[in-house]
């Protein structure tokens, strides 16, 4: 019988008999997770008894079947969410978090996206990373820790969330109606950890002036993301194309322009070109505005121009997170007015109200900023004990020496009063062409990568249980 190790003392026979338990799981691990991914789980409307829709709701009946299969005790929580537990189900517990709830399938796919296919090393299907495949990892883990009749001091909940993807509600019910774990941590983002996500604020720019020159104008689908494509319908005599602008003639003295950009995600501004830049730099270059116009867009164009907000004054720096980003990914017209969506990623040391202030000081009175509500920064010291216990376990089994990271994206952890979210995926090995990545075509799981985060995941249950809480 293994006995939970002091975190980074991992002994041979150790690691043999974890190994040897991962691969005499391997096969029924890779079917229970086909089994899982044959349930289309993307939500839809309540109807009694699956809160999210009825795709979820089997989803996680299927999860919850898969751990009673693999000999574990499941509690199902009113189908928002369900666990898995070992140890006596006590309220002084440890857990883990994924989800079964999943992203439309969308286009592109070569095969069927609810049933997973092996090909080269790689498990394709909807869900074999975000997050089914995680799910099923995590049920092995603690089928591991049943079998071998690890002492526990603190029993375990592997989590399963149904609506994960929109909304987060499973969650939400949870933390209403069930005590908090002890410390939690989520199998639903990158390896190695990310021990801190930035503050989030969405919110919008409305132009003082009325549109007179800029007969329409709209750009970006989305709040969260650099644009790619945005348009105008201009007054004009005669435009030429730009680099990065097309200009065709609508009718006598109206323009059409699209602007191009390189799109991605708003947290991670580096390398994008915003198209809502490249068409106000067009118009203000080709003097296309009437004079309240361009005094608007010489000042909105100065958050495409410095994603970091520093010219619009509200840049912020303190050292944890790496600094404060700042995007409007959707520019839309509003009764005569130009609207341009703003989505803020703040580090510690600034907050919604300062952000207010500042970028309307600047603004003047050429537009009103609004903010909706903002989900606080939140981090974790990487030397805490918990933290200690994840990354050894990575580090010892992978023999790399990471370290955790901080990042400007929201995960389930910011929920918890302790949680990180920590592992499966590694961005650092990328994937040939014909293997997706998560929410688009093809998504892709590498099998050996899952095998290995299995056994990372089953040494962290060790660590952890070897600590007194709260550490
Ligand atoms: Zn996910």
């Amino acid at each position: 019988m293994a006995a939970a190790v002091p975190a980074g003392k991992m002994d041979d026979a150790l690691r043999k008999e974890i190994d040897l338990f991962v691969e005499e799981n391997k096969e029924r691990l890779i079917a229970d997770i086909a089994r899982l991914v044959a349930v289309p789980s993307v939500e839809s409307a309540a109807q009694e008894g699956a809160p999210f829709g009825p795709g979820p709701r089997k989803a996680l009946d299927t999860a919850l079947e898969i751990a009673r299969d693999l000999g574990l005790k499941t509690v199902d929580c009113e189908h928002y969410l369900g666990y898995a537990v070992v140890g006596e189900d006590r309220e002084d517990y440890l857990a883990s978090i994924v989800h079964v709830d999943v992203v439309p399938v969308g286009e592109g796919w070569e095969s069927d996206p609810w049933t997973v296919i092996e090909k080269e090393g790689y498990l394709f299907g909807r869900g074999v990373m975000d997050d089914k495949g995680p799910a099923v990892i995590m049920l092995y883990a603690l089928k591991y820790l049943q079998e071998k009749g690890i002492p526990l001091k603190y029993p375990f909940r592997a989590m399963m969330g149904a609506n994960e993807e929109s909304g987060m509600g499973d969650l939400e019910y949870y933390l209403e109606h069930y005590p908090e774990p002890l410390f939690c941590f989520s199998p639903d983002a990158d390896f190695p950890l990310i021990n801190g996500e930035k503050g989030i604020v969405h919110g919008l720019i409305r132009s003082a002036c009325r549109m007179e020159n800029i007969l329409e104008i709209e750009g970006g689908h989305a709040v969260n993301a650099v644009p790619s494509l945005a348009k105008a319908l201009v007054r004009a005599k005669e435009l030429k194309p730009a680099p990065r602008v097309e200009a065709e003639k609508e009718g006598e003295g109206i323009w059409r322009l699209t602007a191009h950009g390189i799109g991605g995600h708003a947290s991670m501004p580096a390398g994008t070109v915003s198209a809502i830049g490249e068409l106000y730099d067009y118009i203000l270059e080709n003097k296309l505005a009437s004079p309240a116009e361009e005094a608007f867009l010489r000042f909105a164009v100065k958050i495409p121009h410095a994603p970091d907000g520093s010219l619009v004054g509200v840049a912020a720096d303190d050292g944890l997170f790496t600094p404060l980003t700042l995007v409007s990914g959707r520019v839309y017209a509003e009764d005569g007015h130009i609207v341009q969506s703003l989505d803020f990623r703040f580090p510690t040391n600034t907050n919604r109200e300062l952000l207010l202030k500042n970028l309307q000081e600047v603004a003047g009175d050429l537009a009103t900023v609004e903010l909706d509500q903002a989900a606080d920064p939140f981090y974790k010291d990487p030397d805490c004990a918990e933290l200690r216990a994840c990354m050894d376990a990575y580090n010892e089994v992978t023999g790399e020496q990471a370290k955790p990271f901080t990042i400007g994206g929201g995960t389930y952890a910011r929920h918890f009063k302790n949680a990180v979210a920590f592992g499966p995926e590694h961005p650092e090995r990328p994937y040939p062409s014909f293997a997706g990545s998560i929410h688009g075509a093809n998504e892709a799981a590498r099998i050996s990568d899952m095998l290995e985060a299995l056994k990372v995941y089953i040494v962290t249950l060790l660590n952890l249980e070897a600590l007194e809480y709260p550490c």
